[in-house]
């Protein structure tokens, strides 16, 4: 008998988790190179100093994008899994004979190669994913083969990174948007737990304010539904329950809804809140925002 057998959702929360630290070390190298660049050092210049933050980020950055490739296989068996766990351990030939005879854990068979998971998949679930899909999972592990395989790894951005963890994120993990997950994770963190929950949101806040820059315009509409041609302005929700002790500078990603001059009904896809905000001039006259709520301009978050 085969014991110890994961469920389906056991898979996906594993693999959410290894997203989501692939996640944490591409923000945060991100976070780390701004703050870098705000200390500059002396004698290098700014693209001296650059090329040697990220060379030395090369690392960091490989292990974040293995394990975006873990987690996309995780989820992959997570979804073979709702349809038999058994599909996993392959070939019945290659069972350890102890099953048969007493019990095998689960953990003690090889599982199918990653090769072969999309193959799987596709043959099992109704839904198959598609080519462009299938391309995207073939690159990432090829380029992740070439990362444990190679002396000399490709160069990696932080914006290769951040980008391939939310397209993995749209097409496996996108039951719960991903801001709504960060948050969640976040309010549950390690540092939850001893009582430090004041920097949740506002490290969600600028996680994905620092995640967008690295982004197109399509990216963003795609992953997010921000519209980076359009103005922004800073969401009073996520503001007030954000901690204010370190920071002066945030991210505006609450948009109006319609395109119509004059629009009330602000909407943030970080928070997922809408809310009415009341147009009229910013009082300070060298703003230029006209957008008001909770006794805050919205665009330069001065007391009204
Ligand atoms: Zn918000
Ligand atoms: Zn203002």
């Amino acid at each position: 008998m085969i014991i110890d057998i994961p469920t389906s959702a056991d898979f996906h929360a594993a693999g959410v988790k290894q997203v989501h630290l692939a996640w944490q070390i591409a923000l945060q190298s991100l976070r780390d190179y701004d703050e870098a660049t705000y200390f500059k050092l002396d004698g290098e210049t700014p693209e001296e100093a650059t090329e040697d933050f990220w060379r030395r980020s090369q690392p960091l950055l490989a292990n974040a994008y293995s394990l975006i490739q873990h987690a996309m296989e995780l989820a992959l068996k997570g979804r073979i899994a709702a349809i038999t766990p058994y599909l996993l351990i392959g070939d019945p030939k290659d069972w350890a004979n102890s099953a048969a005879t007493g019990t095998a854990s689960f953990g003690e068979f090889r599982t199918l190669d990653a090769v072969d998971l999309v193959k799987v998949h596709n043959s099992v679930i109704a839904r198959p994913l598609d080519d462009v899909f299938k391309a995207f999972w073939d690159q990432v592990r090829r380029d992740r083969n070439r990362i444990m395989h190679s002396a000399a790894p490709g160069t990696f951005t932080a914006a290769v990174v951040v980008k391939t963890i939310l397209t993995a994120i749209d097409v496996l993990f996108s039951e719960i948007p991903w801001p709504r997950r960060l948050l969640q994770m976040e309010y549950e963190s390690k540092f939850a737990s001893l009582g430090f929950v004041d920097d949740a949101h506002t490290k969600v806040l600028s996680q994905i304010g620092s995640a967008i820059r690295e982004l197109t315009p399509a990216e963003a509409k795609r992953f997010f539904g921000f519209d980076s041609k359009r103005r922004t302005y800073l969401c009073p929700h996520c503001y007030f329950a954000a901690n204010h002790d370190w920071q002066d500078e945030w991210p505006h990603l609450a948009q109006f809804k319609t395109k119509t001059p004059g629009a009330t009904s602000l909407h943030c896809f970080v928070c997922e809140w809408t809310i009415e905000v009341e147009r009229v001039a910013c009082k300070d006259e060298t703003c230029q925002g006209d957008a008001i709520a909770e006794g805050i301009c919205l665009t330069c978050t001065r007391t009204q």
